[in-house]
Order: C-alpha cells, then structure tokens, then sequence
C-alpha cells in the first residue's frame, strides 16, 4: 500500500468517451487500479451528469458528439473550476491550445495510448490537485527554480541565461508544460524534431544529459528534471 497516494480510493472518474472500445479499455483499467469510472458517449449528457456528481477527474475526449471537448472543457472549467480535466486527443498539434490558460485543461493524453499512461497521467493529475487544495494560498504559485523565455529560446536560472541549445530548450519547454508529466523517450523524440527524423533513445538521454549538466552547474542543490527507470523523464522540481 503507498502511502504517497493522497487521494481516496475508489475515487470516482468521469469518461467521456465516444469509441467504445477506447472507453471499456480505460475504464477497465482504471478499475483495476482502484477508481470508480462512469462512462458517457455523448457530449450532451456531461454538464448535467456534473450537476448530480462529482467525480475527482474528467477525462474528456475533444471529438464527440454533440458538445465537443473544446466547449465542454471550457464550460466546466467555469462551472467547476477546481474540478480536474485531462483532454484525451489524436490531434498532436492541438496539445498547446488544450492545456494551460486559453482552454484550462489540467493535461492531456495523444491517442493512441497505452492504459498504463492513463492511470500515470490521471494519479499525477490528483496528487496535483489535492496538493494544490490543501496548501495555503500563497503557496500554490512556488517560484519557478528555471523560467523560460519564449521568445529568447532562453531558459533561466537565478536570472543568468543556461545556454541551451535550441533542442535542449526544447526539451525541457515540454517537460516544464506538464510538471510532474513522465515523457517517454519517443514522446520528447516526437517534440525535438518536427521533420520526423529517425533518431534513436539514445540521442534523446545524450540531450538530456547535456540539459542537466546545465541546470545543475547554475543550480547545484535542486534536481529538477527526474530520470524514471524505465519508462523516461519528467519535470519536477523539489518542494
Ligand atoms: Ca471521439
């Protein structure tokens, strides 16, 4: 039994999923692993299954019939703002607009997926949110140990610029995106080239190698980007 799980068990999911067989596959796992899913096909029945329930997390599909994932994430991002979303998509180049301010989503899942991902994305996602209820106020927004300037290709540390090349920024933009987010090799291959290159695992721990030698030279107390046995990396910085 972990006792680093803060959420409840049996804790209750909502599905909302228009392919059945994607549906029964998540489903099925996430009760496997100790969580109660209600299913939904269609966009329509969502807000007023919300109005009678609450489920810990939405994992919600952008294309559905009727209401589609776009309006729905944003209605109930107003609706029920501390209810958690993970939009669920195989439109990859949709991943930006989805997380973060302009549609609120919490994080996100790519189709195909594997269901050990889902149950991954969905834990991280909880231990998230609960963390962030419990804590004071003030802390919910910790200062950021590496900021990034967009514009720049630039990723900071005490104000002083890492010298990341354009790959290494890269990788760690995406990473940062989705603090506590694993990324496995292939899924920070699919970010690092857009021209769909063959390059190896490999290549990707040589980049991450070299990012985190840079990171601790400016920050030698902090690890910020994790390696997991395995499976890949993540961001997460400490406290
Ligand atoms: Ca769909």
């Amino acid at each position: 039994m972990s006792s680093t799980d803060s959420y409840p068990a049996n804790a209750s999911l909502l599905i909302v999923e228009d392919e059945p067989k994607i549906a029964r596959l998540m489903a099925d796992y996430l009760t496997g692993h100790h969580f109660a899913p209600t299913l939904i096909e269609h966009g329509d029945d969502v807000l007023a299954w919300l109005d009678a329930n609450t489920p810990a997390l939405v994992l919600l599909d952008l294309m559905l019939p009727g209401m589609d994932g776009t309006t729905l994430c944003r209605e109930i991002r107003q609706r029920w703002p501390a209810l958690p979303i993970i939009m669920v998509t195989a439109k990859v180049e949709e991943v930006d607009r989805l997380v973060g301010l302009e549609m609120g989503a919490d994080d996100y899942i790519c189709k195909p997926f594997s269901p050990r991902e889902v149950v991954a994305r969905v834990k991280a996602v909880l231990r998230r949110s609960r963390a962030a209820e419990s804590a004071p106020i003030e802390a919910t927004a910790p200062i950021a140990p590496v900021t990034l300037d967009d514009e720049g290709w630039m990723a900071l540390a005490k104000g002083q610029d890492l010298g990341l090349t354009a790959v290494e920024f890269q990788l760690l933009r995406v990473m940062m995106h989705a603090p506590g987010r694993i990324f496995s090799r292939e899924q920070l291959m699919d970010h690092m080239y857009r021209d769909n290159r063959i390059v190896s695992e490999r290549t990707v721990d040589s980049h991450i190698k070299k990012l985190r030698k840079k990171i601790t030279e400016a920050l030698p107390e902090q690890e910020i980007i994790r390696s997991v046995y395995g499976v890949g990396y993540k961001y997460q910085p400490e406290g």
